[in-house]
């Protein structure tokens, strides 16, 4: 097991765990509690302290479960390593705290999850400029660079709309210009699709999805690909760089939003998502099956206005999606036809459950404009591309038959 290139996705995670010795030799790592660690000689408490040997200090910096999870999920992005956090939006805080500051810019992705959006508003009441733009197109988020711009920020597939961004030429536009490329990989998942193939620095994902995907955990991280050439990043304080460059961007986030805002994954939230990350490969199979005959059937039906799924050829982006992704995703939306209300629509589904997670083995429905996107208001929502009729649709592990019949009954019972 020491050559991970070598075997398959779920063996390499399967196996991660004995890379390094677990306790009593016990197949899962256990799920340790302790918020400090004891040293016998105090120098090595000191030299723990000053970053001249591994070891953990207090809980909120670092701990065994989590650090056997960070090793999974740097194995699934073969990355070079990963910082976890409490929930996916502690991981996007992490990475505007640590890396930003005031007179700095972030180009955006405008198709974004609905609570980055948010994040990047505050953000921007804070001295950093945001730009939003149409990441679908490369020139788009080329014409809004600016001498002050570090990151470029995007999504593999949007969502509720399901844009996906232009991910090679973002890639190579920043790999040109020097900046930091920031991937948030959590609608592909790193089964579907690895962002350091097209340049990306940071991968963000959102660990509550598909990787724990089973609804009972929060969690997020940060991998650094290993991509990065930090020394062209101006922000990196000069105590940061007694490490070795490539860990520099690393060192920095784990102190300066890790250890200071202090959104530390628990280690037993770290336990559940390693369980559930087993499974990974098995669920989105059947999740991205389900997906595609749901999408093909709705499609066809004339009472639906339009399907928003990157795996029907009639979506704008399905050449891209089926270059860089083995499957098309578990999440697709659609817009049922005036004269059927959204709202009754979800009533008559007797599997989909009107709830706001996604990735869950279970499948989730909600009807988007008066839910996740309700803050925004109408003209926010139609400058996203969401109608007030849309319906977001998280596909589980159901058997396909019993969903596609599902989500046809429900649309001919008016
Ligand atoms: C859910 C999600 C997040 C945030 O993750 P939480 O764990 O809910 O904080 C970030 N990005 C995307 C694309 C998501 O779907």
């Amino acid at each position: 097991m020491n050559d991970t290139k070598k075997y398959g996705f779920t063996t390499t995670i399967l196996h991660s765990d004995r890379q390094k010795p677990i306790e009593h030799g016990s197949l899962h790592k256990p799920i340790h509690t302790s918020v400090a660690y004891g040293y016998k000689d105090a120098r090595e408490l000191a030299a723990v302290f000053q970053g001249r040997q591994p070891g953990y200090r207090y809980g909120r910096q670092g701990n065994p479960t989590v650090s056997a999870l960070e090793d999974k999920i740097t194995k699934m992005e073969q990355g070079l390593a990963t910082i976890c956090f409490s929930t996916g939006m502690a991981a996007i805080g992490a990475l505007a705290h640590a890396l930003l500051r005031s007179g700095d810019h972030v180009v955006s992705s405008a198709f974004l999850f609905g609570n980055t959006n948010s994040l990047w508003q505050t953000v921007s009441g804070q001295g950093i400029e945001v730009s939003f733009v149409d990441a679908t197109d490369v020139a788009n988020v080329e014409a809004a660079l600016t001498p002050s711009t570090r990151i470029v920020f995007v999504e593999t597939i949007a969502n509720p709309r399901t844009q996906v961004a232009d991910l090679k030429r973002i890639g190579q536009l920043c790999r040109d210009k020097g900046i930091l490329f920031v991937v948030d990989n959590t609608m592909t998942s790193p089964y579907l699709f690895r962002p350091k193939m097209v340049g990306a620095g940071l991968v963000v994902n959102a660990l509550t999805k598909s990787i724990a995907g089973h609804g009972n955990a929060l969690g997020g991280s940060l991998t650094d690909t290993g991509l990065y050439d930090w020394s062209k990043f101006p922000n990196i304080f000069d105590t940061y760089k007694r490490y070795t460059q490539p860990q520099w961007g690393m060192a920095q986030i784990r102190a300066k939003a890790l250890r200071d805002f202090g959104g530390s994954l628990g280690p037993e939230a770290a336990h559940h998502i390693a369980v559930g990350a087993e499974t990974m490969a098995l669920r989105l199979e059947r999740e991205c099956a389900n997906a595609m005959a749901l999408a093909w059937m709705l499609e066809a039906d004339p009472r639906v206005a339009a399907v928003h799924y990157p795996g029907l050829p009639s979506h704008p982006q399905h050449a891209i999606a089926s270059e860089l992704f083995s499957a098309y995703g578990s999440l697709f939306s659609f817009e049922l036809v005036d004269g059927i209300d959204c709202f009754d629509y979800l009533n008559r589904l007797r599997l989909g459950v009107p709830a706001s997670n996604l990735g869950d083995t279970r499948t989730l429905v909600i009807p988007v404009a008066h839910t996740i996107f309700y803050e925004m208001g109408p003209e926010r929502r139609a400058s996203m591309g969401i109608a007030e009729s849309l319906i977001r649709v998280s596909v589980g592990i159901e058997d396909t038959t019993d969903l596609v019949e599902d989500f046809r009954q429900a649309l001919g019972a008016q």
